[in-house]
């Protein structure tokens, strides 16, 4: 057990210290890898680079995401360990304003800590959770081991998947699959964000309740104005626009 530090409210890095206390605290009780950590520290610098804000690429992304959340057949919230430890309240919240399915898809699978995600995800209102045990039996081609298992019921038989914080190979095969891919992350040139059918890029923190809240907005639209919001997002341009944002944050701060 680590030493807790005291973060006065006032610290101007106040809230980043919080997010890595609650990281730290995943991985000693088992949820976070410690890959994970290192995944969060990559993140934290992206999102510098962003000004830890949601810029408007991010948010049209978002709501894009929740169109093709609401026109799925069968859509799937993966949940990894960092996922969890962070945002357990928001993922129970938007699985069901969806509805879609929660599945624990863990890169560094073990039985414990399926488990510990799991609970996570009960103690946060979760009713069902997939991708736990004997019940991640199926697999995903092309991909070697533990990381390739997923819930027959779950992610195997998805069409549309959100992949919050997800590693480049399994989002190629997800890809692969015929998945309709949903991504959250910090880095508009990981393999990942170039992958994704729809790239978020945001702190997962943030782009949890834009989806949550557009979600609750289009809800009432018919099918066809869905569509009409999911055909006008482009990734590759939506990207772009996100690492010209990124270039011209840079440049301005470069000025003297
Ligand atoms: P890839 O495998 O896609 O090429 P990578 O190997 O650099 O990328 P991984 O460790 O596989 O990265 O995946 C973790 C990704 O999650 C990183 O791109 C990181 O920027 C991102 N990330 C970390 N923390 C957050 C967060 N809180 N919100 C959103 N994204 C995050
Ligand atoms: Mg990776």
């Amino acid at each position: 057990m680590g030493i807790r530090l005291k973060i006065p409210r006032i610290h101007p890095r106040a809230d980043s210290l919080k997010k890595r206390e609650e990281l730290i605290k995943g991985e000693e009780k088992g949820v976070v890898a410690k890959a994970g950590l290192i995944a969060h520290g990559r993140g934290e610098a992206f999102d510098y680079l962003l000004g830890e804000k949601t810029i408007p690429p991010a948010l049209f992304a978002a709501r894009a995401a929740a169109a093709s959340l609401l026109l799925a057949e069968h859509p799937v919230i993966s949940v990894n360990g960092n996922a969890a430890a962070l945002v357990p309240d928001l993922l129970v919240r938007l699985s069901k304003s969806v509805p879609a399915d929660l599945e624990v898809n863990l890169f560094y699978r073990s039985r414990r800590r399926e488990e510990a995600v799991k609970s996570i995800l009960i103690k946060a209102g979760a009713k069902k959770v997939l991708g736990v045990g004997r019940s991640a039996s199926a697999r995903i081609p092309e991909l070697f081991s533990e990381r390739r298992k997923v819930d027959p019921r779950g992610i195997y038989s998805a069409d549309v998947v959100l992949v919050p914080l997800e590693d480049g190979d399994r989002t190629l095969s997800l890809k692969r699959t015929g998945k309709f891919v949903i991504a959250i992350d910090l880095n508009p040139l990981s393999r990942t964000a170039q992958t994704a059918d729809i790239t978020i890029v945001d702190n997962i923190v943030r782009a949890l309740p834009n989806i949550l809240a557009a979600v609750e907005d289009l809800k009432r639209l018919e099918k066809a104005e869905l569509k009409l919001i999911l055909g006008r997002f482009d990734n590759r341009r939506n990207l772009s626009e996100t690492i010209l944002y990124i270039r011209e944050r840079l440049a301005a701060l470069s000025r003297e």
